[in-house]
């Protein structure tokens, strides 16, 4: 079986974002790319995570043609595709409809350093404008405005985040919808206090070494 291990995570992490609450239903889709194979497991379009097994989990090639499985791949596999080729650091992608990242890309803002932990994306949290779910339109749109950010909110629909590694990327939705539901409250009863710039660049640098990394 090809990218097994990998099949595997995306089960695992789909349960969790479950689990989480970062997802509801079969919302929400996963992903991992292998670069040495050039090869990317990919949740699959309608199936029900706590029903999934790794043989549910399709593998694409980089051009999206289906390699290995019998399911269809998530209908949002365009800009998993696009943000690999645009950023050749990350190795998995995560996209979730939380509802406080949600509500704040229903209103189409950005989330700023309204909190240390906005530094998982880096100064902010941008916004890509809207386009219909599974277009090549929103696939550009994302890939566009992903810069060097780990998460994008997409307008009137939700969160995307990327990072070297699975658990990477869902560290990043999970902690990215918290400070999302911090502003939301904040906002609600006040004007949120922002983290001067300097301040999120120190924060930046130290998120570079913090836990058991290096
Ligand atoms: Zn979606």
């Amino acid at each position: 079986m090809l990218l097994q291990n990998e099949r595997s995570e995306i089960v695992r992490f789909g349960r969790k974002m479950l689990a989480a609450r970062l997802t509801s239903g079969t919302g929400g889709n996963l992903s991992i790319f292998d670069r040495n194979e050039g090869l990317v497991a990919i949740s699959p379009s309608g199936i029900e995570y706590e029903d999934m097994t790794p043989d549910d989990v399709p593998v694409v090639d980089g051009a999206g043609k289906l390699v290995e499985g019998t399911r269809k791949p998530s209908s949002e596999l365009g800009f998993h595709l696009a943000l690999y080729r645009q950023r050749p650091d990350i190795r998995a992608v995560v996209h979730t409809h939380s509802v406080y990242a949600t509500t704040m890309a229903c209103l189409h803002w950005e989330i700023p350093a309204v909190h240390y932990l906005v530094a998982f994306s880096g100064q902010k949290v941008p916004l890509a404008p809207y386009a219909t779910f599974g277009s090549e339109e929103l696939a550009a749109r994302v890939a566009e405005t992903i810069g060097g950010y780990n998460a994008v909110l997409l307008a009137n629909h939700g969160l995307v985040t990327v990072g070297p590694n699975l658990a990477t990327a869902f560290a990043v939705a999970e902690e990215i919808e918290l400070v999302a539901q911090i502003y939301y409250q904040a906002k609600c009863i006040g004007t949120p206090v922002i983290v001067p710039e300097g301040e999120m660049d120190r924060v930046i640098g130290k998120f570079a070494t913090y836990g058991q990394k290096g």
